[in-house]
């Protein structure tokens, strides 16, 4: 950049050197003929008027002059001339100032010279007695004067490319310097220190570059989270195994530890497959298939499934609603009802309730709710119950098969599904989850 800045700079101004002398000269170029024009015009008539005004006088001196001097008769032909010897002078009747002095009383004419650079100017006058008077003078061409100026336009040349080089390196370094501070310190620049078109350029940066950061530190500590989950259930895996392994346990209790060991391995099973489902839900490249769903059946289907687990928890699962048909996809409505009711089963209280509800709300959007009377969620916590392996209560999580990233899976699926989440709990009192679905997912274009 600084060297197309410089290059760019350098070549504006020879251009400009250029065009300056160019110019300069022509207009000096012009002035000087006026003046040579002038002396010369002054020069004939004073000599119509004084030496000439009785015609030639015979066997008159040469006169000597800066000027070429001649008289041309009516004929044409050269009678006298000052410098020039008129034996060799052909017939003038035609040259231009000699034409024009005859018609108008005074003419003039420039012709190029044999010296290069160099043309006469001519300027005639009728004398009384019918002759030409013709003064003439060598005078610089345009030409001339080009060749006159080119030594200073060349030393100017190379002062103001000396200059230019000079100039452009502090003006290239001046200009790039908040582009270069803007690259090396991206994180803690302030906007207004860089030019102004550039700010919506920088908080560009910034900002992705802060999501990069922050991506990088979730996916850290989400790994870091996945390992400490494995683990656990491995450590007791293998010690069970190994007690086992050494004999050291006998009869019944060789029964007790395989279950335990079953239970874990179901549990790494599960985590396993959430983690595995998190990442497909949060690849790119993830095609879902909108169909028609009808809600009401999916509910069905998942308090069919879950009927039993309600039973254990000694909890009633109850379902509401009316036929409700969407375009969505039925894998992804089965896991957030799952989910949900499956959380408003464990976290419930003794003899409580959970109700899935489909139906229609009063804009006409389609909506599924899983209300339960359990132990609800502290206000403090109903932000963050949505992240990775949060959970309010550790060990009734883990005690009843939670892995923690059931909320996450749905929080995903919500957005895949252009669907809005709303969570209203109280400590104590229960929860209630709605999801509403965007204006029935375009049913009514695609059925
Ligand atoms: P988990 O597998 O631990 O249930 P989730 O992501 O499903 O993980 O839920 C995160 C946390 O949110 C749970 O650990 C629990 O503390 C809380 N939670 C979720 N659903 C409910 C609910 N219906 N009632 C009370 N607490 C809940």
């Amino acid at each position: 950049m600084k060297r197309q800045i410089h290059g760019k700079f350098t070549l504006l101004m020879i251009i400009a050197i250029i065009v300056t002398t160019v110019l300069g000269t022509l207009v000096n170029y012009t002035v000087l003929r006026k003046e040579v024009i002038g002396d010369l015009q002054n020069y004939a008539r004073t000599l119509k008027d004084t030496v000439y005004r009785n015609g030639l006088q015979e066997g008159e001196d040469k006169l000597v002059s800066e000027y070429r001097i001649t008289l041309v008769d009516t004929s044409g032909k050269v009678v006298y001339d000052n410098q020039a010897d008129i034996r060799n002078m052909g017939n003038h009747a035609n040259r231009q100032e000699v034409k024009t002095a005859r018609k108008e009383g005074e003419g003039q004419a420039v012709r190029r010279s044999e010296t290069i650079g160099k043309s006469t100017v001519y300027y005639a006058v009728c004398l009384d007695d019918g002759m030409i008077l013709r003064v003439a003078k060598d005078s610089s061409s345009i030409f001339g004067v080009l060749m006159s100026a080119l030594p200073i336009m060349m030393v100017m040349i190379l002062i103001v490319m000396i200059c230019s080089i000079l100039i452009t390196s502090y003006l290239t370094k001046s200009i790039v310097a908040p582009i270069e501070k803007m690259a090396q310190h991206i994180d803690d620049l302030d906007p207004t220190e860089v030019y102004r078109e550039l700010r919506p350029f920088v908080n560009k940066i910034k900002r992705q570059h802060q999501e990069i950061l922050q991506t990088a530190e979730i996916r850290q500590e989400f790994t870091a989270n996945v390992s400490h989950e494995l683990k656990t259930p491995l450590t007791a895996i293998s010690g069970y195994a190994e007690l086992i392994h050494h004999g050291m346990v006998q009869g019944e209790e060789v029964k007790h530890f395989a279950g335990e060991i079953h239970q874990n391995a179901n549990r790494l099973l599960t985590l396993i497959n959430d983690i595995i489902r998190l990442s497909e839900l949060d690849s790119k490249g993830l095609e879902i298939t909108f169909e028609p769903v009808d809600l009401q059946k999916s509910a069905m289907r998942c308090v069919g499934l879950l009927q039993v687990s309600a039973e254990k928890h000694h909890v009633r699962l109850e379902m509401q609603g009316t036929p409700c048909v969407i375009r969505t996809n039925t894998q992804m409505i089965d896991e957030l009802m799952y989910n949900l009711v499956d959380n408003g089963i464990r976290y419930n209280k003794e003899n409580g309730l959970v109700c899935l509800t489909v139906g229609t709300d009063e804009q006409g959007k389609v909506y599924m709710e899983v209300e339960d009377t359990g132990i609800g969620i502290p206000q403090e916590h109903q932000e963050r119950i949505f992240e990775r392996f949060y959970r309010v209560d550790k060990s009734r999580s883990k005690s009843t098969g939670g892995t923690g990233l059931g909320l996450a899976i749905v929080k995903h699926i919500v957005v895949q599904l252009r669907g809005q989440m709303t969570l209203h709990s109280a400590e104590g009192v229960g929860t209630k989850i709605r999801i509403t679905f965007a204006d029935s997912n375009g049913l009514e274009e695609h059925r």
